[in-house]
């Protein structure tokens, strides 16, 4: 590629909106334009990077045994309406509606078309496993769009879906994505960790989220430095909205003695609830309670979900708005006897939801004036104010690890791919079966697998710059290699040397740009250093006449002086 016949369009400074250093440095390097909240066009330069990044994942998809193929962006409703995602889904899903009225919705991902084919044309366990992918375009209507490709609205996933005859078959199929998901993002160059994490929304029975690392990540994610136990601290965005929230059908809400508790005690209380298959748990302390108490709890439910993961849990941090219930209102809505509650709206209150009858609750004994919560209910149908974030995120660093194997530590992640286990969530919901051995008809056991493709672009610059601009890693890098000739219009000898070396890198398969648009030596080094190309080549008179190249690495302080000859084989 030669500069003056691509396009490069550099900013002195970044526009007043972008607030984190990668969106920063995609405006200034002209990846991408900004059209409207949260959509951008992708610009030459960045559209190179998003198609090395396709490029690595759809390889590895490959690899991996899944098959691309390509479903509609516009999707009838009909099909959400069948899963009831239509209901679920919430304000941001983007419904339209077409010249009939009828409704249509813009993907914000693809299980329901999915799963559709798969009841249609699925139909026998010799079709078995299966793992159908594509890299297509996604749209969510998010609350908070911002930090550029990092949380648009329109952005690019790939999202792929296993089908299996059986949950064994299924957790194998998982286990390959998984397996495939470290090898994308060790080809990233990225420095990214696997966390167990929140089924959310989506439901199923396990999930682990893929995060890069970086402190500007919106989620905190603890782990064992010593152990391989690490997991999602959910960050608000991950808020359930209120129509998604669980309905509750009981509350575990007796105590043997009102009065105040300890927090072994209701961390073993906690414990029980959840060995017996509690489906769905919600719960909260107080925002006047202070770290201890929130610690502990919260410890305890990583420890559930680390070693539990057939439990399906709901995090919700932070209810420090939140009013407590009142007696009458819980009675109201639980059908509980007054008796059982202890005192309601006392300060500190835990508040739990389970959707079954934990039986042993009477085993829970009362303890002397530790922490003063009790236990109540709390109707999510009603209820009240987004909590804080913050609340709720009180382990420490140094806290014991739930596993016992160490002591925790605490960094923040961008999330960049998640994968699920939906066991027959949507099987269910769209009777998508196959016939078994027996020609008997058998539900689809389904996983599900998403990388945010546009997002790696600004995780990977959170995680790789500097004071004069982006630093790709050489895998994402839009050119391998800048050759910036000095005088290519004056010197003879500088333009054939520069010519030959193009053509020798373009020969050699490197993704070479020259640039010959005959700008001043600062101005040339300042756009590439900000562009972020790896290497880079300087040709001039003065070192040619000793036979010589001047290369530069990204990173270097200082350049190199390499033999004409020699230099292909120096940068390969
Ligand atoms: P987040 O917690 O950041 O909102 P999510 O959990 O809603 O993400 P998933 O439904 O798990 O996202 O989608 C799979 C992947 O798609 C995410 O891991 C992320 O990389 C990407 N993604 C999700 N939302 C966006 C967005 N608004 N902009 C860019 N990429 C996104
Ligand atoms: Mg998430
Ligand atoms: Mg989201
Ligand atoms: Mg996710």
């Amino acid at each position: 590629m030669r500069a003056t016949r691509f396009f490069i369009s550099t900013l002195k400074e970044a526009p007043a909106d972008a607030e984190i250093i990668s969106h920063k440095l995609m405006m200034r390097a002209g990846m991408i334009k900004r059209l409207g909240s949260g959509i951008y066009n992708y610009m030459p330069m960045g559209l190179r990077v998003i198609r090395k990044v396709e490029a690595i994942v759809r390889e590895e998809m490959n690899r991996a045994g899944a098959v691309e193929m390509l479903m509609p962006v516009v999707q009838p409703a009909e099909l959400w309406q069948e899963t009831g995602r239509w209901q679920k889904y919430g304000a941001e899903l983007m419904r339209i509606k077409d010249r009939h009225g009828r409704d249509f919705i813009i993907q914000p991902t693809s299980e329901e078309v999915i799963t559709d084919v798969a009841r249609s044309d699925i139909k026998s366990y010799r079709q078995l496993p299966i793992n159908f992918y594509h890299i297509q375009t996604k749209f969510r209507d998010e609350r908070r769009p911002r930090f550029g490709l990092m949380r648009g609205r329109e952005f690019t996933m790939k999202d792929a879906y296993s089908f299996d005859r059986d949950v064994e078959s299924m957790k194998k199929s998982y286990a390959i994505m998984f397996d495939a998901y470290v090898r994308i993002f060790q080809r990233f160059g990225l420095q990214f960790r696997a966390v167990a994490a929140d089924n959310g929304a989506i439901g199923g029975t396990g999930s682990h989220e893929f995060h890069v690392i970086a402190d500007t990540g919106e989620d905190d994610l603890v782990y064992c430095p010593t152990s391989d136990y690490a997991a999602n601290i959910e960050a608000a965005e991950a808020l359930p909205l209120a129509s998604e929230r669980p309905t509750p059908t009981q509350a575990m809400t007796k105590v043997s003695t009102p009065g105040t508790v300890k927090c072994e005690q209701v961390a073993e209380l906690l414990g029980i609830g959840l060995q017996q298959n509690v489906k769905s748990l919600v719960f909260a302390v107080d925002g006047n309670e202070e770290g201890s108490v929130k610690k502990q709890l919260w410890l305890l439910l990583l420890r559930a979900d680390h070693e539990l993961n057939e439990i399906k849990m709901q995090k919700v941090p932070g209810l420090a708005n939140a009013r407590m219930a009142t007696e009458e209102e819980i009675i109201e809505w639980f059908g509980t006897e007054p008796g059982y509650l202890g005192p309601i709206g006392a300060k500190k209150a835990l508040n739990i939801v389970a959707d079954r009858t934990v039986a042993n609750m009477s085993d829970f004994v009362c303890g002397a004036n530790e922490a003063n919560f009790h236990l109540t209910g709390v109707n999510w149908e009603r209820d009240l104010p987004l909590p804080a974030i913050a609340d709720l995120r009180n382990v420490q660093a140094g806290d014991p690890s739930p596993d016992g194997k160490g002591v925790l530590a605490i960094q923040r992640g961008i999330e960049v791919g998640h994968v699920f286990q939906l066991g027959t969530n949507y099987s269910e919901a769209m009777k998508a079966t196959y016939l078994d051995e027996n020609g008997k008809p058998q539900l689809l056991q389904m996983g599900c697998y998403g990388i945010g493709i546009t997002r790696i672009l600004g995780a990977a610059i959170e995680q790789n710059f500097d004071d004069k601009g982006i630093v790709w890693p050489t895998s994402l890098a839009p050119f391998e290699v800048v050759i910036c000739p000095m005088g290519y219009d004056r010197s003879e000898q500088v333009k054939a040397e520069t010519e030959s070396l193009y053509s020798a890198l373009v020969a050699a398969g490197v993704d070479v740009i020259l640039d010959d648009r005959g700008e001043r030596p600062g101005a040339m080094f300042a756009d590439w250093e900000l562009i972020g190309v790896p290497h880079r080549v300087v040709i001039g008179d003065r070192g040619l006449k000793e036979g010589k190249l001047e290369y530069q690495g990204r990173r270097d302080t200082e350049a190199t002086a390499v033999v004409v000859a020699d230099m292909v084989e120096f940068i390969k």
